[in-house]
């Protein structure tokens, strides 16, 4: 047994972990899972069968005889039956706050046709009134049957007093109505701004509704900001659903406002998973001016660094390639608004890295993949060494070449497994063969020395990691067509997946010490699951479903609550 009292007392000596009063030092425990399947990720003990958490850390690890012995003085003891513990799921890329907005919005991700597209909008007209807007919606065209991108003339008859703006499910393409493009100014007229397009009939030269990128901000702009109470509102919903899925720690890709929200309840004690904002790379001077005044947060809510945009995505041709896309030969993608003037995203990176600030930049297509290596690796020369774990968010194809580059620079691959199982239905037609090999590359990128840190981008994809990890795992994508795996070789072991969403999740957030296994001292992150999926037949992983999560020694969700 590796009991934690020493691990403790040095972290409250260290200050590092508030709310362990003085009852603790004695290992007062409050609640021991025993007779479990315990994969700690932790190299001293890898497996166990017993955890004791006292406050909010976990105290011991061990066998059941071991834990049984302090039960006499547990508040809580739970029985899991040979069921599977892992260190709580850190979800290192989601665009947290606007899920929960998501989950009480329209749903068109499943939508099979036009028609069915068409009646769920009319129906939320209906349901909402008149004058308020329809938003998110994540539709994907490839579900159609045939495939065939939505026009605003589709719904304009269903929706003469509600601006709509929904998105595509990559989030790049919005689809706005004549309301919504008429309160935005937008006509046949009206040029594409940097980064975005405004998708146009060939024909009568007329907007049809569709909008990419930076252009989807000419009406996204228009859309009455929230309240400060239906935030809190939504941030609740996303902490419920987070637990529900064994979520302890949120990336959030968001801003200063997202950071407010989570404050605020982080002040009311009611955050259950530990939220790490990211807000805009445009906002660097803010955050740099912030950071130097304040401490960064504590282990429950930190402003952690920047995101930026380098491109957009596969699914909307707008992720940027060296070469043309195979069924597009007309363009390579588009390079991100935040992209320009040239040279721009160049500095505030240098500007952040020279305050100590992490960056997260998102960069999809090849050439923006190189992009950003090439801006890593001058501002790292320019700069001086430092603990940087650069994040690339997606970095989803990339040349052979800078697979290893990724490897020298110890740079951290942020990826979403999801998206592989999901793009790889249509990726080859986009890309054609010889790029798709280098696509979504796990194995090469975490072989090459890469530190793979597994997300969802919720609400992208689904938030559930139980499914992040099928898909790394067996890259079957949604068609069924590929039973054996997509670009098979580059499928990851349970283990490694499970470490992507657990140890690996930690590091990159410079939280290693604290969370991201289980071991004596850490903080008590837990999440048990009804199966154990390093035994099951990988195709069964995804049926796997938490029974029960554990948040800072509390249990936040399941039957055993
Ligand atoms: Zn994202």
């Amino acid at each position: 047994m590796r009991l934690g009292c020493g691990a403790v007392a040095l972290i409250l000596a260290l200050g590092l972990v508030t709310g362990c009063g003085k009852a603790r030092e004695g290992n007062m425990v409050d609640l021991v899972l025993v007779n479990g399947k315990v994969w700690t990720g932790d190299p001293e003990r890898p497996w166990a069968e017993a955890v004791a958490v006292g406050g909010r850390t976990i105290l011991a690890v061990g066998t059941t005889a071991e834990m049984r012995k302090l039960l006499p003085s547990a508040m809580k003891l739970v029985d899991l039956g040979g069921a599977l513990v892992l260190p709580g799921f850190i979800d290192s890329h989601t665009h947290f706050l606007a899920g929960g907005f998501a989950l009480k919005s329209i749903q068109l991700h499943d939508a099979k046709s036009r028609e069915e597209f068409v009646a769920r909008i009319a129906a939320k007209a209906r349901e909402f009134g008149p004058g308020r807007w329809i938003l998110d919606g994540n539709w994907d065209e490839e579900g159609f049957s045939p495939p065939e991108l939505p026009r605003r003339d589709w719904i304009d008859a269903v929706t003469p007093d509600n601006p709509v703006c929904v998105s595509r499910i990559d989030l790049h393409t919005v689809l706005a109505n004549t309301v919504a493009l008429k309160l935005a100014g937008i006509t046949k007229h009206t040029p594409a701004p940097p980064g975005g397009e405004i998708v146009k009939d060939p024909a009568t030269g007329e907007p049809t509704g569709l909008l990419k990128d930076t252009a989807a901000d000419l009406v996204m702009t228009k859309v009455p900001e929230p309240s400060f109470a239906e935030k809190l509102e939504a941030a609740a919903a996303s902490l419920r659903y987070a637990a529900e899925h064994g979520v302890t720690s949120v990336n959030e890709m968001a801003d200063a406002a997202s950071f407010e929200v989570f404050q605020e309840l982080a002040r009311r004690g009611r955050l259950t998973a530990r939220v790490h904002v990211y807000i805009p790379v445009t906002e660097v001077e803010a955050l740099a001016r912030i950071r130097m005044k304040s401490p960064p947060g504590d282990d429950h809510l930190q402003l952690a660094g920047l995101k930026g945009f380098v491109d957009g995505s596969l699914g909307s041709a707008t992720a940027y390639f060296f070469e043309p896309y195979t069924d597009a030969p007309g363009t390579s993608g588009l390079l991100h608004g935040q992209m320009f003037p040239e040279g721009v995203m160049e500095k505030r990176i240098l500007e952040a890295d020279r305050a100590g600030l992490q960056v997260a930049i998102h960069a999809i297509g090849d050439r923006a993949n190189a992009l950003v290596l090439d801006i890593f690796e001058r501002a790292a020369a320019a700069n001086g060494p430092r603990d940087r774990r650069w994040r690339v968010e997606h970095a989803q194809h990339i040349r052979p070449a800078d697979i290893a580059r990724f490897g020298r620079l110890g740079a951290v691959a942020s990826v979403q497994p999801y998206h592989l199982i999901d793009d790889g239905r249509w990726a080859e037609r986009k890309i054609g063969p010889e790029r798709v090999k280098t696509t979504y590359a796990f194995e090469s990128l975490r072989r090459a020395g890469a530190t793979l840190a597994f997300g969802s981008d919720w609400t992208v994809a689904p938030l559930d990691p139980v499914l992040g990890i099928y898909a790394a795992v067996t890259r079957r994508t949604l068609d069924g067509k590929n039973p054996g795996g997509w670009v098979a070789g580059e499928k990851v072991t349970v283990e490694e997946a499970v470490r992507a969403y657990t140890v690996n999740g930690a590091w990159t957030q410079f939280a290693e010490s604290v969370k991201g296994t289980i071991a004596p001292g850490k903080l008590a992150d837990l999440v048990v699951l009804d199966r154990d999926i390093f035994a099951v037949p990988p195709e069964e992983i995804g049926g796997a479903r938490v029974r029960l999560t554990v948040f800072d020694g509390k249990i936040v969700y399941g039957k055993d609550r």
